[in-house]
């Protein structure tokens, strides 16, 4: 595997701004957030892509949704509403290789996204 900077911020290798953790996750504020709540949720196992998700990792999809669930209801935004986004591939501005859910909220997101 190449370098991936979410796998170094697992290590700790760089640094981040924890949110939630657990023995399958890791979630972490966007260094450049697009909301006033702008979280990142991923595995702590490498997974490069949703496309690589195979049916037998479906338990970490779970965790994966768990962990928003949890996460939404600390920041008190589950009431309000958020959005939770996977980027995929260029045309959808993919830009770190190693699976992340975004979690948006905190203000009025736009719809359909740009
Ligand atoms: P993508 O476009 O791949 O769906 O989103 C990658 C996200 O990772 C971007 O929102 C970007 O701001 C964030 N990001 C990239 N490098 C780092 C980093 O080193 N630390 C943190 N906290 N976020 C990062
Ligand atoms: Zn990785």
């Amino acid at each position: 595997m190449n370098s991936c900077i979410f796998c170094d911020i697992l290590t700790g290798k760089v640094k981040s701004t924890p949110v939630y953790q657990d023995d399958q996750v890791y979630a972490f504020t966007d260094v450049n957030p697009k909301a006033p709540v702008h979280v990142l949720i991923i595995p702590r196992q490498h997974v490069s892509s949703v496309m690589d998700v195979q049916a037998k990792d479906l338990p970490l999809f779970t965790a994966l949704y768990s962990a928003a669930q949890k996460i939404a209801k600390d920041k008190g935004v589950d009431q309000n509403g958020f959005r939770l986004v996977i980027n995929n591939g260029p045309d959808a501005g993919m830009a770190v290789h190693h699976l992340h859910l975004h979690l948006l909220a905190g203000r009025k997101l736009g719809w359909p996204p740009g």
